[in-house]
């Protein structure tokens, strides 16, 4: 403001001079006093021009010393800051590259441990998959043997494989029982068939007949319970003189064969004359019939198709009876059971081991009669021999070889 009112005076004062100029009679000492004004004024203007020259100067060199002085301070400052901006972004780089190796890392670490761990599952699994294989192998293995087991228990029996004695195949219908006997189990049908074979053809088959005279008994069903525990079947020769003849349907339900065994086995009644010995054996195969609905073509005559009791006329016995349709049987094995006092049980299996170990084949002789108690003691041994000997237990029929004397 002081200077823009300096120049207003100076404006003045120009317009002043310029008045005095118009005016020709002024005064020398006006102009010259003028003179010195404008002096002054122009050396006020000058000094004030210096003035702000030097202002200028002084404000351009403070502007150049603050410059100086910032680049200075700039200078002196110390650069950490920069620096450590600089640095702080390489090293934060670095940190982040070394973060992310380190998370590289770490995931490239977790991968191998998934993998690792992966490998081991699957490598377990398939242990446990052969281990679960091998167990149930193992457990087949044993439901086999509980089936085993349980089909001992029942009675059951599996297909059988194996040859007769003259190293045949067996017939297909030979099962192989969880006693380890070789049996085979005739239907009702085979049973019953009748037949014109003269019984003369010799089994090739390791075959025995088990055959019970003198029966039903109070023991038969004892019998019949053993004979059930090893799955095997035999032949009841049945006479009519006894108390149990009921038990004939027991007999033939559970798989035996019933065959004829006279009506009294009276030997001075059947052995008088070839009419008594028929007449006899019609009861007992009327009684047979009615419980079984049909009539028996085997027989054996007592004490055998040639005895004492009939020794001079058997072959005309034995050529009625076949003439009649019967299939007679007599056999090759002896128990030794019918005499007495009884055997005890161990000469009855020692009997039947004995005379078996000559044949292929067997038809054992036995009683089942109320009194047998030492053959029903022996019967489980004489099964488990001819199990041990791999006979096939079978019972007799129309067919069947007829072991004459
Ligand atoms: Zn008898």
């Amino acid at each position: 403001m002081d200077e823009n009112n300096r120049y207003s005076d100076e404006d003045r004062v120009y317009r002043t001079r310029s008045s005095s100029q118009r005016s020709q009679g002024a005064a020398r000492t006006r102009s010259s006093r003028s003179a010195s004004q404008r002096s002054r004024s122009q050396a006020s203007y000058d000094g004030e021009v210096r003035r702000r020259s030097s202002q200028q100067r002084s404000s351009q060199q403070r502007s150049s010393q603050q410059r100086s002085s910032q680049q200075r301070t700039r200078r002196l400052e110390p650069v950490e800051p920069a620096q450590t901006s600089a640095s702080s972004g390489i090293s934060g780089i670095i940190e982040r590259v070394t973060s992310d190796k380190r998370i590289l890392i770490a995931a490239i670490a977790a991968v191998v441990i998934i993998i690792v761990l992966i490998v081991a599952l699957v490598s377990c699994h398939s242990n446990n998959s052969s281990t679960d294989t091998e167990d149930a192998t193992q457990d087949q293995e044993q439901t086999q043997e509980q089936t085993d087991t349980s089909a001992e228990q029942t009675g059951e029996a599996t297909a059988a494989t194996g040859t007769d004695g003259a190293g045949n195949p067996l017939a297909s219908d030979v099962v192989q029982e969880a006693s380890g006997a070789l049996a085979r189990h005739r239907s009702a049908e085979e049973r019953m068939a009748t037949s014109t074979s003269d019984n003369e053809t010799k089994p090739t088959e390791h075959v025995v007949y088990l055959t019970f005279d003198d029966s039903p008994s109070d023991l038969t069903p004892q019998f019949l319970d053993i004979l059930d525990q090893y799955g095997v079947n035999g032949t009841w020769f049945v006479v009519g003189c006894t108390d149990n003849l009921d038990y004939i349907n027991d007999i033939w339900d559970r798989g035996n064969q019933i065959a004829i065994h006279t009506q009294t086995h009276d030997f001075d009644v059947i052995y008088q004359n070839s009419d008594a010995f028929w007449n006899d054996s019609a009861t007992i195969c009327e009684a047979v019939n009615e419980r079984l609905g049909f009539t028996p073509t085997l027989m054996r005559f007592p004490g055998g198709s040639a005895n004492d009791y009939n020794r001079s006329w058997c072959k005309t016995l034995q050529a009625e009876a076949e003439a009649r349709g019967w299939h007679y049987f007599d056999w090759n094995v002896g128990s030794g059971d019918a005499t007495w006092p009884l055997l005890t049980a161990d000469e009855i299996v020692n009997n039947i081991t004995t005379e078996s170990a000559d044949n292929n084949s067997c038809c054992v002789l036995m009683h089942d009669s109320d009194s047998k108690t030492t053959t029903l003691e022996a019967l489980p041994r004489i099964i488990e021999y001819y199990i041990s000997e791999g006979y096939v237990f079978d019972v007799l029929t129309a067919d069947s070889f007829g072991y004459h004397f």
